[in-house]
């Protein structure tokens, strides 16, 4: 006999430190139909920037998925978060710990195992598309940046604005050292015998949603409120648009799910309407790159005019996620480059795009 699903939070955590205080949302205890508990916790990964942690608990198997950014205060967060689960009654020890798994391969997932890895031997599964995010971190991070520095030359960003952009981009990622990991990852599996993998992919190419039960554990793929960040698949294969609309596409296969619980923001209680505004929005957003192509223009230019008030590492995040469109709608024609012959003639000039 089935009993529905019961979610019930815990009083409010209250976090003071360096003379400020701040307020996190309380940890949650979600109860599975099948006797599965999942808690989740939310950790300050970046400033304020919330990320949510989640353990799974099936009898005497317990899994950590994601471990927060690494930073001292996300470490801090982590480990108060963790310990707010005897509150449910929850007697779980760090070294109890059967798993550790990975979503994808972002530092606010991610930079948080070094510290994880100080306090269980649980063994680390990630897709494997972002193991090496984890077993070869300065190589990827060399890679990305070299990719990215070709892109925004590409986008039309000048040289001391492509500086300023890569110093915002390397600030912080150098803290993350990383190791072996033990269990690879690939769509289909179930790792332990508990939690189906759906790679998802767009988002970061080694994506991985959980099924669990009557719950998805959406990752960064479905949020809550924001539209997930997408940049463009010529700065890491796997990245875009096209690969992020699939991965919706396997999601809304998915039948008889009650809860979506995600890498950031609140639970989602109704997964399909939410993938259907979030694929609505990047429609929307294409429509107006359209409009705004009826002139040629570079991703900067129509960056400049579709978020013309976000600035430093915001306008780094909006240049990647119209290139991730521009490069979508010039794929399908929908976009033409309308300086071809200056493009021969130099090879620095920027493509520009106009409306086919
Ligand atoms: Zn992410
Ligand atoms: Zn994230």
């Amino acid at each position: 006999m089935h009993t529905a699903l019961v979610t019930l939070a815990r009083a409010t955590r209250c976090a003071i430190k360096a003379g400020m205080s701040s307020v996190l949302p309380p940890p949650q205890r979600h109860a599975l139909s099948d006797g599965t508990l999942i808690y989740s916790f939310p950790v300050r990964v970046f400033g304020t920037f919330l990320a949510n942690i989640y353990v799974l608990r099936r009898g005497e198997y317990a899994a950590l998925i994601d471990t927060g950014s690494g930073t001292e205060q996300s470490n801090a967060d982590l480990l108060s978060g963790f310990a707010a689960l005897s509150e449910f009654g929850e007697k779980l020890e760090w070294a109890e710990l059967s798993r550790v798994v990975i979503t994808h391969g972002h530092i606010d997932h991610h930079g948080g195992l070094d510290f994880v890895r100080t306090l269980t031997a649980a063994p680390v599964a990630v897709h494997e598309l972002d193991h090496p995010v984890l077993s070869a971190y300065r190589e990827r991070i060399v890679l990305t940046s070299r990719a990215l520095r070709a892109f925004l030359h590409e986008a039309g960003v000048d040289t001391p604005g492509v500086t300023a952009f890569m110093n915002m981009y390397g600030a912080g990622k150098t803290r993350f050292v990383g190791g072996p990991v033990e269990t690879e990852l690939r769509h289909g599996d179930v790792l332990d015998g508990v939690l189906r993998v759906i790679h998802t992919p767009g988002h970061c190419p080694g994506q991985i949603c959980l099924r669990v039960g009557e719950v998805l554990l959406s990752a960064d793929q479905v949020l809550a409120r924001t539209t997930p960040h997408l940049s463009a698949e010529s700065i890491t294969p796997g990245n875009g648009l096209s690969h992020y609309l699939h991965s919706l596409d396997l999601l809304d296969a998915e039948e008889g799910i009650a809860l979506t619980l995600a890498g950031h923001e609140e639970p989602v209680h109704d997964l399909h309407t939410r993938s259907a505004a979030i694929r609505a929005s990047h429609i929307r957003k294409m429509e107006r790159i359209l409009n705004i192509c009826v002139s040629p223009h570079s991703v900067q230019g129509v960056t400049a005019q579709l978020y013309p008030h976000v600035r430093s590492y915001d306008t780094l995040l909006a240049l990647e996620k119209v290139g991730a469109l521009a490069e979508y709608l010039n794929a399908r024609g929908e976009l033409q480059v309308a300086n071809l012959a200056e493009m021969e003639r130099d090879e620095h000039a920027a493509p520009l795009y106009q409306t086919a």
